[in-house]
């Protein structure tokens, strides 16, 4: 289980506040954006769409991330569109770049076979790199390290309805580790051993033999009550454990989950076998596969009530009132929950088991 700390920071807020005081606490939570300079105009337009949705309430800071630092056009346009503090950070070479005991030709062998099989971001390196740092950096940077939680936004993303409590004070207060909106089946092409490992039960290959060889390693962080108690009881073959990997481009999680023993030694662990350069390991499975072993169950949220879109899907709130309630922009009908790669029905059932 993860200890919670209190919530911090009392702010007094102009703006009718949801929860019908004029005095708020804001849980120790930020916003966390990893993008390019080019990519300025999408990463405004997600912004004000979370501005608009949720934080012109609450005043949540952002922290922008970046492996070479933030112009000044940049800055100054996401400074004016925020409602609250932001914070521009570089990001440390040894965070982002591959390390020296890589073997390049390997690497680049591989990158090159990915490429002709047309594999997404399968011939490039600095795609690896993101997804490097998305798993095992991000929350030991610099400006992310006073912060409790993390709200990850991208560049390009729509939230689709008003946002009417705090998901951050939703997770503090019932201690959540880990929470998601979309979730899918793993494009198993670029983790082939990520999964394989499974002696016939999972069906992709290195990143599930180093999963297993992990917990062989370390049996004593798995927790109780877990997913991935739930993984076992599935019938083996396609559709089992790497089918369920929470989409990482939306997460608002507990950065003290992935700073913990646990965890910094499963990255350490998946980082020394080299597949984030030998094939093309993603930060959504390794994020998936670790709250699965090391939180408990109950402890990964699903936020049905948080219409949310990343090119080409849609998750669109559909339980109860959700959907009038957030005036959401989204047809519920037209909703990734009932496509067939979509991993919630799975998820929500295994939910329920004892
Ligand atoms: P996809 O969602 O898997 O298609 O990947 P994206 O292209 O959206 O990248 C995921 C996140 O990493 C987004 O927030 C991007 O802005 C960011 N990102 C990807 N590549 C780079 C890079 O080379 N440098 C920086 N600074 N950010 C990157
Ligand atoms: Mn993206």
């Amino acid at each position: 289980r993860f200890a919670t700390s209190t919530a911090v920071e009392k702010i007094v807020t102009p703006h009718q506040d949801p929860e019908n005081s004029p005095v708020y606490t804001r849980v120790n939570a930020t916003f966390v954006i990893l993008c390019r300079n080019d990519q300025l105009w999408d990463t405004i337009r997600s912004v004000r769409e979370i501005e608009d949705k949720f934080n012109h309430k609450y005043h949540y800071p952002y922290v922008f991330l970046n492996e070479v630092p933030f112009d000044e056009e940049f800055k100054y346009r996401l400074k004016t569109m925020a409602s609250s503090t932001t914070e521009f950070g570089l990001i440390p070479r040894e965070h982002w770049f591959q390390p020296d005991w890589i073997d390049e030709d390997k690497a680049s062998k591989s990158r090159d076979k990915m490429q002709s099989e047309n594999i997404i971001y399968g011939g490039s390196l600095s795609y690896r790199n993101m997804c490097r740092f998305n798993s095992g950096f991000f929350f030991r940077h610099p400006l992310m390290e006073k912060y409790k939680w993390y709200w990850r936004i991208e560049p390009d993303v729509h939230f689709h309805c008003n946002i009417l409590i705090d998901p951050f004070r939703y997770m503090e207060e019932h201690n959540k580790v880990y929470a998601f909106t979309i979730s899918m089946v793993e494009y198993e092409a670029t983790i082939p051993t990520l999964w394989g490992h499974v002696k016939g039960r999972i069906p992709c290959r290195l990143f599930a033999f180093c999963v297993l060889d992990f917990i062989k390693l370390h049996p004593e962080f798995v927790e109780k009550k877990t997913l991935w108690a739930s993984y076992q009881t599935m019938a083996p073959g396609i559709g089992t454990i790497c089918a369920i990997v929470l989409w990482s481009n939306f997460e608002i999680a507990n950065m003290e989950f992935w700073r913990g023993e646990a965890y910094m030694k499963f990255f350490e662990y998946l980082d020394s076998q080299g597949g984030f350069y030998y094939e093309r390991w993603g930060d959504a499975p390794v994020h998936s596969i670790a709250a699965a072993l090391f939180a408990s169950r109950d402890q990964i949220h699903f936020f049905d009530e948080i219409g949310y879109e990343h090119a080409p899907y849609t998750h669109c709130p559909k339980e109860g009132d959700n959907w009038a309630r957030g005036k959401c922009t989204c047809k519920p009908d037209n909703n990734f929950d009932f496509d067939g790669i979509s991993c919630l029905n799975k998820f929500q059932n295994f939910m329920k088991q004892a």
